[in-house]
């Protein structure tokens, strides 16, 4: 099994033994950076033997040097002095760097040698030489921990474990948000252990994952070479909300999945490395929806029409992609029009504010449906665009109000957190006995539901369509009923947090 390990980075002996003391019962093993504390001498000496003997869990002991990213600036003989008696007073394991290694020496015979390389500044070519050279310097593990500059770096992670995890234990992460997979799939490939964060801001490296969201969310301990990959393709993609999502609903069904957020440049580079890895589904979202299309086996006849998908399928190797975007925007649409007795809906006129990714999808899912569609836009020509395409109207902000709408749907990002306090439609627009949908779900209500149910107006949140299409992507993926209220519930959560 592969452990979670979290390091202990406080400055004094006090803090790490209250740390110790009160350990989540997620973690399995704890690094001691005694690099960190801010003693010398004779009393860190003192220091670091307590916390070995009071730690209940198997205990790691690492005195990095500023070299190699740590806090250690004192002489190195004292550096390595420290791991010597750390060794001697009982710590499961002493981290030596690989320059280091051989001037530390024999220690205490019953204490492995985590024998480590670190590169903050890139992913080198020579990982495997590398592994080679630690483990000839007499490694117990090997741990290796390199820069990420892109999802590709994490390949040669993944392969370096694939080739020696089995015959020597092995530590090896990628650093940085592209690295959270290496973190997260460590016990797929057999890594030793994976370093988890106490808290969000208690990180002793870069993309370091606190141990809830890592025991719990990813259900990191589930792990193993049969758990099924899935994940959003995105850049930015720290603030989505799929994973807390899609793991929730992998959790309830007691699926052997695991979702994660993959922060991508070139879909094509990513796909290159991750479909041969038990990679099941992705949700796609800015800026890749357009080029993941081009990369499909297989598209269906909406997404080719529109242009973009936003899910993946990928069944025996072959990439199937579809767009729940749409269906689920109608679906939260028509419930609106019905509750508000407007039918039918090929007679009705919708005021579709923006002209992005949203827009496209809604104008889209609604042209045929309804009886008339007007594409209002701040940059005209967009609206004019998208209007061209599709055989319907258009016109600047200014020119809303020459419309008589039945249906007014914001599809721009106006009113989104933090800017809740704005909205995209003038409030003489809204009237009583019209349906107003917001695509922004961030917050639920947002300033223009707010207005339009002051007005007497029916309201639909992009919440709903948001919690509609990630479920249409799980049944798409696992063909079973996805656990929506679990779903909703998450979202909420998440969303009264921000
Ligand atoms: P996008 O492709 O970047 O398009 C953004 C749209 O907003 C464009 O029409 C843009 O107008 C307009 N806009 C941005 N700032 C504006 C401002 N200050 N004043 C007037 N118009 C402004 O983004 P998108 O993917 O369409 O997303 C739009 C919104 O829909 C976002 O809030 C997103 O979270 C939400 N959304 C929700 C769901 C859901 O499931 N609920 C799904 C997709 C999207 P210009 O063309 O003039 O720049």
């Amino acid at each position: 099994m592969t452990d979670l390990c979290v390091p202990l980075i406080e400055e004094t002996a006090e803090g790490m033994a209250g740390r110790i003391q009160n350990l989540p019962p997620n973690i399995d093993m704890v690094e001691i950076r005694a690099d960190y504390l801010k003693v010398s001498g004779e009393s860190l000496r003192g220091d670091i033997a307590g916390l070995i003997r009071n730690c209940a869990l198997p205990v790691i002991v690492t005195n990095r040097p500023e070299r190699e990213g740590g806090c250690w600036t004192g002489p190195e003989n004292d550096r390595l002095d420290l791991l010597r008696t750390a060794a001697t007073e009982g710590a499961d394991y002493i981290d030596i760097e690989l320059d280091s290694v051989g001037e530390l020496g024999e220690i205490s015979g019953s204490c492995g040698r985590i024998v480590s390389y670190h590169n903050f500044d890139e992913t080198p070519d020579d990982l495997m030489s590398i592994h080679q050279k630690a483990r000839r310097a007499g490694a117990d593990v090997v741990k290796i921990a390199v820069q990420a500059r892109s999802i590709k770096d994490t390949g040669a992670v993944f392969t370096l474990l694939e080739k020696h995890a089995q015959e020597t234990p092995t530590i090896a992460l990628s650093m940085g948000e592209e690295g959270i997979a290496t973190r997260v799939l460590a016990g797929k490939f057999g890594g030793f252990l994976t370093f988890t964060s106490l808290k969000r801001g208690k990180e002793s490296a870069r993309g370091q994952i606190p141990c809830d969201d890592m025991a719990e969310m990813y259900g990191f301990h589930e792990i193993n070479p049969s758990t099924e990959v899935y994940g959003v393709v995105a850049n930015p993609v720290a603030h989505s909300m799929s994973p807390a999502i899609h793991n929730a609903a992998f959790r309830k069904l007691g699926m052997d999945a695991v979702y994660l957020p993959f922060r991508v440049d070139n879909p094509g580079e990513f796909l290159a490395i991750y479909r041969p890895r038990d990679l099941r589904g992705l949700s796609v979202t800015i800026p890749h929806k357009q080029t993941m299309l081009g990369l499909m086996d297989e598209v269906d006849e909406l997404s080719e029409r529109i242009g973009a998908v936003n899910t993946v399928d990928i069944r025996d190797g072959r990439l199937y992609g579809s767009n729940t975007d749409v269906a689920a925007a109608v679906n939260a649409l028509e419930a609106a029009a019905r509750e508000a007795e407007l039918t039918p809906l090929s007679e009705l006129c919708v005021l579709l504010v923006g002209a992005g990714g949203a827009s496209r999808a809604l104008a889209y899912g609604l042209v045929g449906r309804v009886g008339e569609i007007v594409i209002a836009n701040r940059t005209v020509q967009r609206a004019k665009n998208l209007a061209a395409e599709l055989g319907v109207h258009h016109c600047g902000l200014d020119d809303m109000g020459d419309y008589s709408p039945d249906i007014i749907i914001n599809a721009t990002s106006v009113g989104m957190h933090p800017d809740t306090q704005i909205s995209p439609v003038p409030s003489s627009m809204l009237q009583s006995g019209m349906v107003v949908f917001d695509a922004v779900y961030n917050p639920i209500k947002t300033r223009l539901l707010e207005q339009a149910e002051e007005a007497g107006c029916i309201i639909a949140s992009g919440f709903e369509w948001f919690v509609s299409q990630a479920a249409a992507q799980f049944e798409t993926w696992t063909d079973r009923d996805a656990p929506r209220d679990v779903m909703a519930r998450v979202v909420r959560e998440r969303l009264s947090g921000s």
